[in-house]
């Protein structure tokens, strides 16, 4: 084994603002990130750094760019929130940077400067990266990836090609601008690979990036979009291609900061140490269930301060209420004092403490009246 690297401990802010000045250089420019509540998911919250929050002014962006720009948007995902724990990388509320390039899918204007980003920038041991690429019977060979990574360095034994379940993106259901038809096209991966003892991925029993034991850490995705894709799965070549690069913060922050888990990073410190003063019961579950309520309520937090409802019933209240409600359920279970802990955290975000205070008052009435009807019912 590789000895443990000593990295920067950079946070995602840090990182964030050095890939975004690294394009800024080559001619990119910086857009704002967009509301987590995007019109594009009036049922839900922006979920990826995706081209869907530019789609609508993508003209008048690309007129004002030239096509080069560069973002950080935080992304909600409420599907993740039951692996939240569990995986070492996944959270819901995450944040991702990306860089667009309008008009060229190139593999030279693209991943150059993402390796330079990762292994000269950030400083990343290139003997713990991996990168994918698309090997499919259907869609073919990626070769223009291949080619570019090889000709950057990368052995060929670090080069895994996998099928179009891992390296080909489609659109799911047709862009806001619905003429269009639904894009499509190749992504290659870049993964690290971290100390985390797996006989699974020791002896790869399956493809890179699949299990969830946190040792092969994907931290970026390069998506080239090239052609639309009919209901037949016939591809017609895009009238407007593009390449996107996307970096996942969180996981590169877990990296530099060598800590075991995305909810161990610096983003998370202060109020892991607030809530460890109010752990009544400990067990050997309690980190993960402080990660939960960590997890949980910093999206609550974030989310609400970008105008999020109040928890309640339907589209974005239930999750609100899902997140509120799952927190202060692992809060009950470490026998924390949950209006005391949400105090405590939440002294700098006034909003959803109100709300929270609501939905645990909620909680415990509904707690209460089904212990009252069983004392009645004479039911234990
Ligand atoms: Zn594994």
């Amino acid at each position: 084994m590789i000895p443990t690297p000593q990295y920067t401990g950079m946070d995602c802010h840090a990182i964030s603002e050095a890939f975004l000045a690294l394009h800024e250089q080559d001619g990119f420019a910086r857009l704002p990130p967009s509301s987590l509540l995007h019109d594009s998911v009036p049922m839900s919250f922006v979920m990826s750094a995706g081209l869907i929050q530019v789609e609508n002014d993508l003209d008048k962006i690309v007129a004002e760019t030239g096509g080069k720009f560069a973002f950080t948007q935080p992304c909600f995902r409420h599907f993740d929130m039951k692996q939240v724990g569990s995986d070492p990388t996944r959270l819901s509320l995450f944040h991702m940077s990306a860089a667009f390039h309008i008009g060229s899918t190139e593999r030279e204007t693209v991943l150059p400067r993402l390796w330079y980003f990762l292994t000269q920038t950030l400083g990343l041991d290139k003997d713990r990266l991996w990168v994918t690429y698309l090997d499919d019977a259907e869609f073919g060979c990626d070769e223009a990836s291949y080619q570019c990574w090889n000709a950057l360095g990368v052995a060929e034994e670090r080069l895994v090609g996998l099928g179009q379940e891992h390296c080909f993106w489609r659109q799911r259901s047709t862009g806001q601008i619905a003429s269009d038809g639904k894009k499509c096209g190749p992504h290659t991966e870049v993964f690290y690979e971290r100390d985390v003892a797996c006989p699974a991925c020791e002896n790869r029993e399956q493809p890179i990036g699949n299990c969830r034991c946190g040792r092969f850490v994907e931290i970026s995705n390069s998506l080239f979009i090239e052609n639309y894709i009919d209901d037949d799965r016939k591809l017609i070549p895009a009238g407007t291609v593009f390449a996107e690069c996307v970096l996942g913060l969180e996981r590169l922050a877990m990296i530099l900061q060598n800590v075991s888990c995305v909810y161990h990073t610096r983003r998370f410190e202060q109020w892991r140490k607030k809530l460890a003063k109010y752990v009544v019961a400990p067990s050997c579950s309690t980190d993960t269930a402080v990660s939960i309520i960590l997890d949980h309520l910093s999206a609550f937090v974030a989310l609400t301060a970008n105008g999020a409802p109040a928890p309640g019933q339907g589209g974005r209240k239930y999750l609100m209420r899902k997140l509120a409600r799952e927190s202060m359920k692992h809060m009950e279970a470490l026998k924390m004092d949950v209006h005391q802990v949400l105090q405590d955290i939440l002294v700098d975000a006034p909003i959803p403490l109100c709300y929270l205070s609501e939905e645990y008052s909620k909680i415990n009435k509904k707690v209460s009246c089904k212990e009252t009807k069983k004392r009645k019912t004479g039911h234990t």
